[in-house]
C-alpha cells in the first residue's frame, strides 16, 4: 500500500461502481443506471469486424489509426457538422473517447495547471486530470439554466493558472445541450484568456431538437478546440473501444507521441468495423435516435407527474430529476429505491457536488422496462407527497 503513488492513493472509487455493487445483490432489478446503449451493434458493422479478421487484418495499424478510417472520420465531421479536419494531421484514432481525454490532459498539463470542468459531469474527468498533475476547478451548472454554461459562470472560474476548459454537450449526466447562440457568448472569453477547450462530443448524434453545435464552429477559436468523440454511444459500440480526437495539428502531433508509446494503435478489428459504421451506419443511428426520443418523452413526463421536477433534455440518454421534494438526499433516494422497489438509478452526487439533490436516470432501456420502472418509482415517491 505505501508503495502506491500519491495520486492513486487519493483516487476515490467511482460513485457509480460503488452503487452497482449494491444493485448486484438484489434480484429482479430494473437498471436505469448504466451509461450505455441497450442496443447491440448493428449487424453489418459487426460483420465488417468479423470479415476483417477473416481477411487477416490481425496486425497493428499506423499509430494514428488506419488512414482510411481517419478519412472517413473527417468526411463524417464535415458532412454531419460542417467542420473541416485533415485526416493526415488533425485526427487520432483512440481506445474510446476515454483514451483521447486522458491523452489530452497528459499532453497539455503541467503540475498545478487549472482545468475548469463544467459539472455535474462524467466521472472520469477529475481523476484523469489529477493523474496528469492538473487541478480541477468546478464550474457548477444549474437546473434553472437547463445545465448550460453561462458567461458569468465561466468568468468566475478563470484565474492566471487556467489552462483548459472541459465541456461535454450533449452532457452526461444532465442531457444538457449548448446551441451555437449559447456558445457565442463564451467565445470572446475563451479567446481573451487563451483557454484550450476539450469538447467531449460523444453524444453528438443523440440530439432530439435542434442541431449539434461545437465551439470549433467559431473560426476565431477553432485552433483552441480539441474534439473528443467516438463510436460507443452513436453506433452502440461501447465494447469495441473506439474513439477519436480532432484538433489543430500542433497539439494532435504531441498527443500522438503519448498514444504511440502508451498504446501503439487502437484495436484493428474495431477500426475496420468503424469504417463500415461511418460508411453505412447513419440509418441505424437515425433509428436509434428516434427510439431514444420516444423513451425520453415518456420518462420526463413520468417524473414530472410524480412531482419531481425534470428538465426536458435535448440530448444524450439521461434525465436529471430534482428529488429534493421528497426530502431525501440523492444517496438515500437511490439506496431506498433499489431496496424497496428494485429500480437502480445513480445519485447525482456521483457526478460532483453540483449533483446534490438530483439523480441520474438513463433511458437507454426498452419502453416496457421504462414503463415498469416508472410505476415502481411512482409507488416509492407517493408517500412523500
Ligand atoms: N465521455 C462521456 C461524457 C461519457 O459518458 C463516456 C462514457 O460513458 C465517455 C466519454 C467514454 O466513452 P468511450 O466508450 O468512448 O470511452
Amino acid at each position: 500500500e505505501d508503495k502506491l503513488s500519491t495520486v492513486v492513493k487519493q483516487m476515490k472509487p467511482s460513485g457509480i461502481r460503488k452503487f452497482f455493487d449494491v444493485a448486484k445483490q438484489i434480484e429482479d432489478v430494473i437498471s436505469l443506471g448504466v451509461g450505455e446503449p441497450d442496443f447491440d451493434t448493428p449487424w453489418h458493422i459487426r460483420e465488417a469486424g468479423i470479415y476483417s479478421i477473416e481477411q487477416g487484418h490481425t496486425h497493428y495499424t499506423e499509430n494514428a489509426g488506419l488512414l482510411e478510417l481517419r478519412k472517413q472520420i473527417c468526411d463524417y465531421y464535415k458532412r454531419r457538422y460542417d467542420l473541416e479536419y485533415q485526416a493526415e494531421t488533425d485526427c487520432l484514432v483512440t481506445i474510446g473517447g476515454s483514451e483521447a481525454l486522458d491523452n489530452c490532459f497528459r499532453a497539455l498539463l503541467n503540475p498545478g495547471d487549472e482545468v475548469i470542468v463544467a459539472t455535474p459531469c462524467f466521472v472520469s474527468y477529475e481523476p484523469t486530470v489529477h493523474m496528469a498533475g492538473g487541478v480541477v476547478k468546478y464550474l457548477p451548472l444549474q437546473h434553472q439554466d437547463e445545465f448550460k454554461i453561462t458567461p458569468e459562470g465561466l468568468k468566475a472560474c478563470i484565474t492566471d493558472k487556467t489552462k483548459l476548459l472541459m465541456i461535454n454537450f450533449p452532457g452526461n449526466p444532465t442531457g444538457g445541450t449548448m446551441s451555437k447562440e449559447d456558445y457565442t457568448k463564451l467565445v470572446p472569453i475563451i479567446k481573451e484568456h487563451e483557454i484550450i477547450v476539450i469538447s467531449d462530443e460523444i453524444y453528438s448524434e443523440l440530439i432530439y431538437e435542434g442541431e449539434h453545435a461545437s465551439l470549433a464552429h467559431f473560426p476565431e477559436i477553432k485552433d483552441q478546440v480539441l474534439i473528443v468523440n467516438g463510436f460507443s454511444k452513436a453506433f452502440a459500440m461501447t465494447g469495441w473501444r473506439l474513439g477519436y480526437l480532432l484538433g489543430p495539428s500542433t497539439i494532435l502531433q504531441a498527443v500522438i507521441k503519448i498514444h504511440q508509446f502508451a498504446i501503439m494503435s487502437a484495436p484493428t478489428t474495431a477500426q475496420y468495423a468503424a469504417i463500415e459504421a461511418l460508411k453505412n451506419g447513419q440509418k441505424n443511428v437515425d433509428a436509434m435516435r428516434l427510439a431514444y426520443k420516444a423513451r425520453r418523452n415518456l420518462i420526463v413526463d413520468g417524473f414530472n407527474k410524480m412531482g419531481l421536477p425534470t428538465h426536458l433534455p435535448k440530448g444524450a440518454f439521461y434525465i436529471f430529476p430534482d428529488i429534493r421534494p421528497t426530502g431525501l438526499t440523492s444517496d438515500e433516494f437511490c439506496e431506498r429505491l433499489i431496496k424497496e422497489q428494485r429500480v437502480a438509478c445513480v445519485p447525482g452526487t456521483a457526478f460532483g457536488e453540483a449533483g446534490t439533490g438530483f439523480i441520474r436516470v438513463s433511458y437507454a432501456s426498452s419502453l416496457e422496462e421504462i414503463k415498469e420502472a416508472l410505476s415502481r418509482i411512482a409507488t416509492f415517491v407517493e408517500p412523500f407527497n
